[in-house]
């Protein structure tokens, strides 16, 4: 499809629901590639594909840094689903990345630790894709309001599929709770949004669910859903 036709069908889109639109995807395009933070809306998708057999390959960026508590979710996931969620990995280990780039870039740089652990993967991982699934939500960040359902990814250089843009965050939860699907055990601690460990931190009762990621600093997306050049692994 053009990009002009791609803005046709995400005109059509808007008022699927993300089964349908899911299942649309799937007709079109033979190599469909989730990338799942485990986040409560991409347990929501994982539950979706597995109910309707839908074949899509499942992965995860793992940075090395995540929670113990993500990597049981995981576990659980391919149990409860009896599907498989790839590994995608950075190029260097976290200890590598200390030698090359200094103790916890994290703290001091984390727009260049994002594209490192994970822009760049993400980019390689859908080198051989024909379209990506998200689970970003429009009312998640001001960045995420203007997206489409459907629309070409010009950074990765495919088309990017966003089936939950219209649900809220208590759509997310009835779903979770009428399904039962799996979610990180963190949640139950005060964290709204949940990505690596020392960049997440709980958020008090009321506040914006992801206040708690990089909490200070004034960042809000980690590189994958704008419009940024990835980093390559000759840059490392
Ligand atoms: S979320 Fe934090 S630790 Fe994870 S890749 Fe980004 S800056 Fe690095």
């Amino acid at each position: 499809m053009s990009v002009a036709d791609l803005r046709v069908a995400a005109d059509e889109l808007e008022g699927q629901s993300p089964e349908q639109i899911l299942a649309w995807t799937s007709e079109r395009y033979p190599r469909v590639s989730f990338a799942t933070g485990f986040g409560a809306e991409g347990c929501v998708l994982i539950d979706m594909a597995a109910r309707h057999a839908l074949p899509i390959d499942l992965f995860t960026l793992d940075t090395g840094l995540l929670f113990p508590e993500t990597y049981a979710l995981w576990r659980r996931l391919e149990q409860r689903y009896a599907v498989t969620i790839r590994a995608v990995r950075p190029a260097q280990t976290v200890e590598e990345q200390a030698t090359g780039h200094g103790d916890q870039l994290w703290a001091r740089d984390p727009d260049r630790c994002c594209a490192l652990r994970k822009v760049a993967p993400l980019a390689e991982a859908l080198a051989g894709s024909d379209a990506w699934i998200t689970a970003i939500r429009r009312d998640q960040t001001p960045t995420r309001a203007a997206a489409r359902h459907v629309e070409w990814d010009a950074k990765n250089g495919l088309v990017k599929v966003n089936p939950l843009l219209r649900w809220s965050s208590d759509d997310v939860w009835g779903y979770v709770k009428h399904h039962d699907v799996p979610c990180n055990a963190l949640h139950d601690a005060g964290y709204g949004s949940i990505g690596c460990a020392p960049c997440t931190t709980p958020v008090a009762p009321g506040e914006d669910p992801r206040a708690g990621r990089w909490r200070a600093i004034g960042k809000n997306e980690c590189g994958l859903h704008v419009r940024l050049q990835p980093v390559r692994r000759a840059e490392l």
